[in-house]
C-alpha cells in the first residue's frame, strides 16, 4: 500500500506542528508588515525556464533538486524550489519597475528533491522578503534588521548567530575568483569530485562545500575580504556599521558565499547549532543582476528566505491556543437546544466544541481530548426549568445555573 503513504520527504502537518508553523508565519507576516512590506503570493509552479534563468543551469537546485514535469499542454513546468525567481518574474510581468522601490513578503511551500533528514524535506515551507529597486546599503540593513526582529519576536534569537560576508562587486569577485581557482587547482587532488566540477564553473561554491574532506582546504583558502575594491569595502562597512548602530550582533564569516553570478555585496545567514547539520534558518543576500538576467530592466535587489520548519523547531513554547467550551446534550430532548446554544456562544466569540453523538461518558471523553475548560451540560429536565449545568473541567466543580446567565458565567473561562 505504498500509495497510501505520503511521498518521501513530505508529511501531514497536524496539531502542535501546525500551530508552530502558523505562529512562525504569522509573526513573520506581522513584523514584515510593520517594516512596510506588502504580501505577494506567486504561483506554486512556473515555467521551468523561470528557475533555470534565475538559479543558473549549474546550480545544485537546477541540476539536482527540481521537481519538473511536462503538463498536458506540453509546457515544461517546475514546482518552485524557492521564492525569489517567481517574484522576479512577477515583477517583470506586471511592469512593477515603474513604482520603485517594491517591498514584498511571501509565505508558502517550496519543493526540492533532496535527501530527507531532520530539517530537510522535499516539501518545506518558507517565509521570505525582497526589496527591489534600492541600490544602497540601507536596504541590506533594513532587511537583516527585520530578520533579527522576527527571531527576537519568536523568542529564538539567543539560539542564532548572524553570519555575514561581502561578495563585493563584479570587479572584486572576478579578481577573487581567479585567485581561488589558482589555489584549488593547486590542490585539485584533495578536492571532492563535486568541488572539482565547480572549479571550472562556479569556484565560489566550493567554499560552501558540504564535503568534510574539502573543509580543511577551504579553511586555508584565500579570503574574499582581501580582494574587495574600495567601493565594495565601503559598501560592506556601511552595512556593518548600520547594523551595529541598531544593536545587531554580527559575526563576519569570510567563507560565506552565494554561488550565483548575480549575487553581490552582502551575503548573510542566521545560523543555529541546535539543528545539527541543518544550521541555516534564514539565508539571504543582495542580487543586483538578477532582474536584468531574467530579461527585465536592471533593478537592484536584496532579500532573504527562512525555513518555517527549522524556525518552528527552535521555538521553546507555543502561545497557548483558546481552550474550547464543550456543549453537551445529556439526552435527546436537549439535542436541538444544544445546537442553538452552541451557535449563540460561537457568535459571541467563544470557541465551542460539540460532540455529534454518543452517551455522556463518550462526550465527556471528547471534551477532555479537546482540552475543553468547561462543559455546559444540557438535559430536557433542566431546560424545562430554563437552566443548565456548568462543570469546570479542571476543578470538577459543577452547579446549575439559569440559561440567561450562561454567557456571563462563561466569560470567566475566556
Ligand atoms: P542548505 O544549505 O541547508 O541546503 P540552502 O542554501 O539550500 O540551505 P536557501 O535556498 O538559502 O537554503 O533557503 C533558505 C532557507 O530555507 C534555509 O536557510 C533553510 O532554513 C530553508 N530550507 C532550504 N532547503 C530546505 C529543505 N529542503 N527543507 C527544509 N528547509 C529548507
Ligand atoms: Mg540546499
Amino acid at each position: 500500500m505504498t500509495s497510501l503513504k505520503p511521498v518521501r520527504g513530505t508529511h501531514d502537518i497536524m496539531n502542535e506542528e501546525c500551530r508552530g508553523h502558523r505562529h512562525v508565519a504569522s509573526v513573520a507576516r506581522t513584523i514584515s508588515h510593520r517594516y512596510g512590506f506588502a504580501e505577494i503570493a506567486t504561483p506554486v509552479f512556473e515555467f521551468s525556464e523561470v528557475f533555470r534563468r534565475t538559479l543558473g543551469e549549474i546550480s545544485d537546485i537546477v541540476t539536482k533538486e527540481m521537481y519538473s514535469f511536462e503538463d498536458r499542454g506540453g509546457s515544461e513546468i517546475t514546482l518552485r524550489p524557492e521564492g525569489t525567481a517567481g517574484i522576479a518574474r512577477a515583477f517583470i510581468s506586471n511592469g512593477m519597475a515603474q513604482n520603485l522601490p517594491c517591498k514584498f513578503f511571501y509565505e508558502g511551500p517550496m519543493f526540492r528533491y533532496e535527501r530527507p533528514q531532520k530539517g530537510r524535506l522535499r516539501q518545506f515551507h518558507q517565509v521570505g522578503v525582497e526589496i527591489l529597486g534600492v541600490p544602497t546599503p540601507q536596504a541590506d540593513i533594513e532587511i537583516i534588521t527585520l530578520g533579527a526582529h522576527i527571531l527576537r519576536e519568536l523568542g529564538v534569537a539567543h539560539k542564532t548567530v548572524l553570519e555575514i560576508n561581502s561578495l563585493g562587486d563584479r570587479e572584486s569577485r572576478s579578481a577573487y575568483s581567479k585567485v581561488l581557482v589558482a589555489y584549488f587547482t593547486k590542490h585539485r587532488d584533495a578536492l571532492s569530485e563535486n568541488s572539482c566540477t565547480r572549479l571550472g564553473r562556479n569556484p565560489l561554491r566550493i567554499l560552501d562545500s558540504k564535503d568534510k574532506g574539502d573543509h580543511e582546504l577551504v579553511a586555508d583558502a584565500p579570503s574574499m575580504s582581501d580582494y574587495l575594491n574600495d567601493t565594495s569595502q565601503a559598501f560592506f562597512d556601511e552595512v556593518l556599521n548600520g547594523l551595529k548602530s541598531l544593536g545587531i550582533k554580527i559575526s563576519v564569516n569570510p567563507r560565506l558565499v552565494r554561488g550565483l553570478d548575480y549575487y553581490c555585496h552582502t551575503a548573510f545567514e542566521f545560523t543555529t547549532k541546535v539543528l545539527g547539520a541543518q544550521g541555516a534558518v534564514i539565508a539571504g543576500g543582495r542580487y543586483d543582476g538578477l532582474i536584468e538576467q531574467m530579461g527585465g530592466p536592471s533593478t537592484p535587489g536584496v532579500g532573504w528566505a527562512a525555513g518555517i520548519e527549522r524556525l518552528s523547531m527552535l521555538l521553546s513554547e507555543l502561545p497557548s491556543s483558546l481552550r474550547p467550551i464543550a456543549v453537551i446534550p445529556v439526552d435527546k430532548e436537549a439535542q436541538s437546544k444544544a445546537m442553538n446554544i452552541a451557535q449563540t456562544l460561537r457568535e459571541s466569540g467563544y470557541v465551542v466544541d460539540m460532540g455529534y453523538s454518543g452517551n455522556l461518558a463518550k462526550r465527556m471523553k471528547r471534551a477532555d481530548r479537546m482540552n475543553a475548560c468547561v462543559a455546559v451540560l444540557l438535559s430536557g429536565d433542566e431546560l424545562g426549568r430554563n437552566s443548565a449545568t456548568l462543570r469546570d473541567l479542571d476543578s470538577g466543580e459543577q452547579s446549575e445555573i439559569p440559561l440567561d446567565d450562561l454567557t456571563d458565567r462563561l466569560s470567566a473561562f475566556r
